[in-house]
């Protein structure tokens, strides 16, 4: 980068430092995961089967949990955890506003309110002085997300729960493969959720899962996912019966076999990918320690992160421009950058439904005018790496303030 024409940035009719858009993140399928899935089409079921049980055994032994009730996506396992816990109008569960929408809609499909918290503006995490805030009596759960793969404030969160006697729960869709003090996510509150959708650390193309100690917790969730209804079509072809009954209203939220198959193949290989990303988060960590415009997110140190998304917020006192203009000269460099989230409350159902308003979550509003989502995902290259880098010290250089 040293001639006029090679600083010049592309949105401004220069070269990109790439030609191909290099996505924010993305799968990684290997021919044994093709051949997992394969060998389930070609056996006998290819839903409500063997693999199903198994793909749920594997995951609790992976988080360290007693039981896995493995659902059709993330926001289905969201909302099956809301229902056994008995989630209905007039409860409050309170959620951090800088998440993915499902994590709150989740508590309305039920009836419930939703409150929102603030996060801490260094880690983007929900901020357990705000919860504190927040606990009313009608409080029945506390949600931690753990935002780009960092695990909450589990023993602040558990503290507060403990003395208002009220749920625990994580949203770990981010954090499969992080700990908190050793300890791995999936085993760290009352009820704990995950998505496999391609984006994510490893998919099913579509599917969830919740971990959770309580058996008859779980036991609630299969009857959930399977319209309601106490036996699955397997266990009445096992016992020769057709009877069945159905105690309570539920969703066909199931998982098929063929998915199960490659959650498991997948799940083998969470290690060593979380390995790649953290790698990939710090040579992120170590070219950007010497730039003033962006401050990547405080990693803790009684926390690893599983690094679903690599999250920086821009110094807009250091820059001449805002977010969406870096966005759109990184995109026209061929980075595809994005933006994680925009704070739920600000949300038109949501100011409709609850009348939520600027001003209640004000970190999370002011995080959400500075943050970028960069490219982090275990089949990116070291060249990919450096291609991000490369833009983003030649973005950060033309909007120097
Ligand atoms: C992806 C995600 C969800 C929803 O998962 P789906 O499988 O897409 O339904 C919920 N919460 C968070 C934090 C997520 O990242």
């Amino acid at each position: 980068m040293s001639t006029q024409a090679e600083t010049q940035l592309a949105v401004e009719g220069g070269p990109p430092v790439r030609n191909d858009l290099l996505p924010y993140g993305g799968q990684t399928i290997r021919e044994d995961d093709i051949n997992a899935v394969a060998d389930v089409l070609r056996s006998d079921w290819l839903t409500t089967g063997p693999m199903v049980d198994a793909f749920e055994k594997d995951f609790a032994a992976f988080v360290g949990a007693e039981e896995a009730v493995a659902v059709s996506n993330g926001t289905a396992a969201l909302h099956a955890a809301m229902h056994a816990v008995g989630v209905g109008p007039g409860d409050e569960v309170i959620v951090p506003t800088l998440t993915f929408a499902a994590t709150a809609n989740s508590v309305v499909f039920q009836g419930g309110t939703p409150v929102f918290a603030d996060v801490r503006p260094d880690t983007l995490l929900i901020d357990p002085e705000d919860v504190a805030k927040k606990i009313t009596e009608r409080t029945k759960i506390i949600v931690g997300v753990d935002y780009a793969g960092q695990p909450c404030r589990y023993d602040e969160l558990r503290q507060l729960a403990d003395a208002h006697d009220l749920v625990l729960h994580d949203d770990a869709c981010h954090a499969i493969g992080a700990e908190f003090n050793g300890r791995p996510v999936g085993a760290l509150a009352d009820f704990n959720t995950f998505s496999f959708h391609p984006v994510k650390n490893m998919t099913t193309g579509e599917g969830g899962m919740i971990t959770t100690d309580d058996a008859e917790a779980a036991r609630r969730m299969r009857e959930f996912r399977n319209h309601g209804i106490t036996t699955t079509h397997h266990e009445r072809s096992e016992q020769g019966s057709w009877f069945y009954e159905m105690p309570d209203l539920g969703y066909n939220y199931r998982l098929t076999d063929f998915q199960c198959a490659l959650g498991r193949s997948q799940l083998a290989k969470v290690p060593e990918w979380t390995e790649r990303r953290q790698a990939i988060a710090a040579q992120y960590d170590e070219a950007f320690a010497s730039l003033d415009g962006i401050q990547p997110l405080h990693m803790r140190e009684d926390a690893t992160c599983a690094y679903h998304l690599y999250v920086v917020q821009l110094n807009l006192d250091a820059l001449s421009v805002d977010r969406s203009t870096v966005f759109d000269a990184l995109r026209a460099e061929g980075i595809g950058v994005n933006v994680h989230y925009i704070p739920v409350h600000y949300h038109p159902f949501y100011r409709k439904r609850f009348d939520t308003k600027e001003g209640l979550c004000p970190n999370a509003e002011a995080a959400y005018e500075r943050i970028l989502t960069l490219p982090v995902f275990p089949r990116m290259t070291d060249g990919d790496v450096r291609d991000t880098v490369n833009a983003v010290e030649k973005v950060m250089a033309a909007y120097r303030a």
